[in-house]
């Protein structure tokens, strides 16, 4: 029977990729995030080109517990349930602990955090009925270990990976898997272009930047590619992987090995 793949924050970077994998297998695929109609228009024609099933985009804002509860609705509504949910939506800010704005901390946590909650309560009954269902949660290395100046960003990665855990055993007998995905630095669109920019700012090569600040503490000293990620829930989410539930997968080129 054909799956269904509900993939939030899949306009664009990992989220576009793991969409585009599951998409190959043939999937239907609710596609999640922002962009202009046009950017969405071409997202979307590119998936389904790739032999997906159906393909949707829903418009939902991960901060909006009754846009979730609309996007998870209309995955059971067109294809009768959500049989593969990857929580990729994730955004970033950056600032030390007073200064961080109040309503940043509450959008990082909405976002990186309870989006998961709302998604993963809202897709576990129909799993449950057919005793078949698959969880992937983009965490981070900061879920893991901890950078200066990104409280928010941290503190919902390691709760993603305390939610993972929880459900994983509330669901173990139901043949549903709950995982999370723990990648270093990968290169998404929106860090090639902090790139040339960073090095104009530090006044240095665009190789320091990638070797000196961006990769300093990843070891192989290479970016993580978004198509390694997306190959990685692929398996997770493929029947070979249904021992595997509760735990997170490193993939951070040595980055939480320090
Ligand atoms: P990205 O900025 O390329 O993509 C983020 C996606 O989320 C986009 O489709 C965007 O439209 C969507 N989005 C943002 N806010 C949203 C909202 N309120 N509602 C719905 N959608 C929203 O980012 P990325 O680098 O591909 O990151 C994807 C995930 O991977 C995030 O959870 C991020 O924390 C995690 N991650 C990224 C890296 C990295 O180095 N890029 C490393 C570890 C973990």
């Amino acid at each position: 029977m054909t799956k269904t793949a509900v993939i939030t924050g899949s306009t664009s970077g990992i989220g576009l990729a793991i969409a585009k994998s599951f998409a190959k297998t043939g999937a239907n695929i609710v596609l999640n995030g922002f962009g202009t109609a046009d950017e969405i228009r071409m997202v979307t024609d590119e998936v389904a080109s790739l032999g997906a099933g159906a393909v949707l985009h829903h418009p939902a804002d991960m901060t909006k517990p009754a846009e979730i509860a609309d996007l998870m609705a209309t995955a059971t509504a067109r294809f009768g349930g959500t049989d593969i949910l990857v929580n990729n939506a994730g955004v970033q800010f950056v600032e030390k602990i007073e200064d961080f704005p109040v309503e940043q901390w509450d959008r990082i946590i909405a976002i990186n955090l309870s989006s998961s909650f709302h998604t993963i309560q809202a897709a576990i009954p129909a799993m449950k009925e057919k005793g078949w269902g698959r969880i992937v949660n983009i965490a981070s290395a900061h879920g893991l270990v901890a950078s200066p100046f990104k409280s928010a960003y941290v503190a919902a990665k390691h709760g993603i990976m305390g939610l993972t855990k929880t459900v994983a055993l509330e669901v173990a007998e139901n043949g549903i898997t709950v995982n999370s995905i723990c990648p270093g630095y990968v290169l998404t669109p929106l860090v090639e272009k902090q790139i040339p920019d960073q090095a104009r700012t530090r006044g240095i090569t665009e190789e320091q930047v990638i070797n000196e600040v961006m990769l300093k503490g990843q070891p192989t000293k290479k970016f993580i590619t978004v198509e390694q990620v997306a190959s990685l829930a692929l398996y997770l989410a493929s029947d070979d992987a249904a021992q595997i539930t509760g735990t997170h997968v490193s993939m951070d080129g040595g980055w939480t090995a320090q």
